[in-house]
């Protein structure tokens, strides 16, 4: 069976040997079970806050807001990671709308962050697709390893993105199911390398069965869209369903 750590070392743009060998401080296995999970300031610390390519980043995109780069250990066919320049922990802190938090105007919206950070990943894949020489004759065979048969009608809204030439993935993990604690958007475009690496990146779609409205279910990852509907709708993100 494979662990946590070893499942979620793909988090990272760097490789796991880099990761292990992070020097503790702030976000050391120890802290992370004190400490509350709050929001942290920019830090040296955060191998993810100035990614460079000096510094072994292999960036795909980048602007005056977020930085693409590819994931050291691809999930699938392209495997990049988003990131936004300033320093937000992780997914759980997200809000509908921040309060008074860092240089904004205290109304900075969570949920159009997340939109954000997702059409700058579509672009991103975009750009790294092209670099691909040979992946226009597989577009029919693209679709995802999980089946699109157990969507309920609804559903379909949290289905993978299907372009050209392949479907797409946009989701986060969940604390405590990540390795780096700095907001990073996983960018797939499928298919998996491996069904084990699809697991790592499997999303849980919603039940009805309790008659509360929920945009997902049990899960360590979280796609993007339910990302946004459960923000917009006033709740935060977490394992549970939400
Ligand atoms: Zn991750
Ligand atoms: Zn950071």
């Amino acid at each position: 069976m494979v662990s946590p750590p070893d499942l979620l070392l793909s988090c990272l743009g760097l490789s796991p040997e880099h990761s292990r060998s992070r020097p503790h401080g702030l976000y050391s296995p120890l802290a992370k079970v004190a400490d509350p999970p709050i929001p942290l300031p920019a830090s040296a610390n955060c191998i993810f806050c100035n990614p460079t390519r000096a510094g072994g980043f292999r960036i795909v995109h980048e602007d005056n807001s977020f930085i693409a780069f590819y994931d050291r250990s691809p999930a699938a066919r392209v495997h990049l990671l988003v990131v936004p320049r300033v320093h937000i922990a992780n997914v759980k802190t997200l809000r509908s709308r921040r309060q008074g938090e860092g240089k904004g105007d205290g109304n900075d919206d969570d949920a159009k962050l997340i939109k954000q950070m997702h059409a700058f990943g579509q672009l991103a894949i975009d750009i790294a697709a092209r670099e691909l020489q040979h992946d226009t004759d597989k577009g029919a065979g693209c679709a995802s390893i999980e089946t699109r048969a157990k969507m309920r009608p609804g559903q379909e809204r949290y289905a993978d993105e299907v372009g050209i030439p392949g479907a797409r993935r946009f989701g986060f993990h969940i604390p405590p199911f990540r390795s780096v604690d700095h907001l990073h958007l996983h960018c797939l475009l499928l298919p998996f390398v491996s069904p084990l690496k699809a697991l790592k990146y499997h999303v849980t779609l919603p039940s009805h069965e309790l008659g509360i409205q929920h945009y997902k279910g049990y899960s360590w990852f979280v796609q993007w869209r339910q990302c946004v509907d459960i923000l917009v709708h006033g709740g935060k993100v977490g394992v549970r369903p939400c």
